[in-house]
């Protein structure tokens, strides 16, 4: 048997004619960019996280980049995030002439540690930008208490959270700015690039429309030095066929979660994912926790048997050549550094059949030889 991590070709056949029909209703209407059909899909997908402006962009990274232009930071300043993440949150700050400063995760949670980011404040720090990792938020209760003390800005990366919820309370609702990513694997993704930033303050989210088509409203006059990052309407239509889906998915994606979290449990030299009381997981990825050096040999072991997995994230961003002019030295955040060398994600996708799941952790049980 053979189980991948992601099945785009199965999500795709599954609502094909639909998909289908939407694509090429848009190429024989020729409006390609931002239409009537963008803000339909910006104020679902904003209801849904909570707020009430959605500002839909090329990509979950420029969504992160849009969201710091907005804030009309300096050079120099500092904007504190995680280490343990896609390389795009620490990017975006790092492109802007920002100083990213990381800060330890939570070892549980794999999420930026809260305790860990107060101590990191100085007075040059302007912004805090946590990810809610692997499709579980970041302890928001104790950042917002921080961003509060501090008059610090959250921005919550949300490129694996979409549908998530923190004390009950959906996903934006907890960041000035949240930014998610239509990457085709991610929870909801499009057929190529697309991303969001969600905001509950319409001067912002009025600026992010300037910023999005450079600075401009299409009239050739120009209030901002802005980009070129429009959702393009082929993705819009691919979004709105797969938005009443997601849902549904996110659900799928648990109960393959709870199929592995008893399967695998108690078993000597590995680690279940942990969530936190107060969290909906939707489970992006469901990340396994292998010590005793054996994490590469487990991931050996699966793909013999057919079995794809991934590490994510192989290297602490502080430790990575392109940021160690920040002065990330070994040692500095042993949270993060640690959880590089252990972590493995298995198939989780909601295409997954229980045959898949079973024959999945059937191998994982056979390697620990159990
Ligand atoms: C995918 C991802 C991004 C970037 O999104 P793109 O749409 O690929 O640009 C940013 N942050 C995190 C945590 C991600 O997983």
């Amino acid at each position: 048997m053979k189980v991948s991590m992601a099945d785009l070709p199965a999500q795709y056949a599954a609502l094909k004619s639909e998909i289908d029909a939407a694509v090429l209703d848009v190429l024989a209407t020729g409006m390609f960019g931002l239409t009537p059909a963008t803000a339909d899909l910006e104020n679902q997908i904003a209801r849904m996280s909570g707020v009430r402006f959605g500002i839909a962009l090329n990509s979950g990274t420029d969504a992160l980049l849009l969201s710091l232009m907005a804030l009309d930071l300096k050079p120099g300043d500092e904007v504190i995030t995680t280490p343990f993440t896609f390389v795009a949150t620490a990017e975006t700050i790092a492109l802007l002439g920002l100083t990213p400063v990381f800060a330890d995760i939570d070892p549980l949670t794999y999420n930026l540690d809260p305790v860990d980011t107060a101590r990191k404040i100085t007075p040059r720090t302007k912004a805090i930008i946590p990810v809610h990792l692997f499709g579980q938020m970041a302890d928001m209760t104790a950042l917002t208490a921080i961003s509060r003390a501090h008059n610090l800005p959250l921005i919550g990366d949300a490129a694996q959270a979409i549908g998530c919820y923190h004390h009950g309370s959906e996903v934006a609702k907890w960041s000035l700015f949240s930014t998610l990513s239509f990457f085709p694997t991610k929870n909801l993704g499009a057929a190529g690039d697309g991303g969001m930033v969600l905001t509950d303050d319409e001067e912002l989210a009025e600026k992010l429309r300037y910023l999005r088509f450079h600075g401009s409203k299409g009239t050739y006059r120009y209030k901002y030095v802005g980009l070129c990052s429009r959702l393009d309407a082929i993705q819009t239509a691919v979004l709105q066929v797969k938005l009443p889906c997601i849902a549904a998915w996110n659900e799928s994606r648990r109960q393959n979660a709870a199929y592995y979290d008893s399967a695998l449990q108690g078993i000597r030299g590995l680690t279940i994912p942990y969530t936190a009381p107060e969290n909906v997981h939707t489970y992006h990825q469901y990340t396994l926790r292998v010590t005793g050096g054996r994490r590469d040999d487990l991931k050996a072991f699966l793909a013999e048997h057919g079995v794809g997995s991934g590490i994510y994230y192989p290297g602490s961003l502080h430790l990575e050549e392109a940021y160690l002019t920040y002065g990330g030295k070994p040692g500095d955040l042993p949270h993060s550094e640690t959880a590089t060398g252990e972590v493995l994600s298995i198939p989780i996708m909601p295409e997954l059949k229980p045959e898949h799941r079973e024959y999945v952790a059937v191998t994982v049980r056979e390697f620990f030889g159990v």
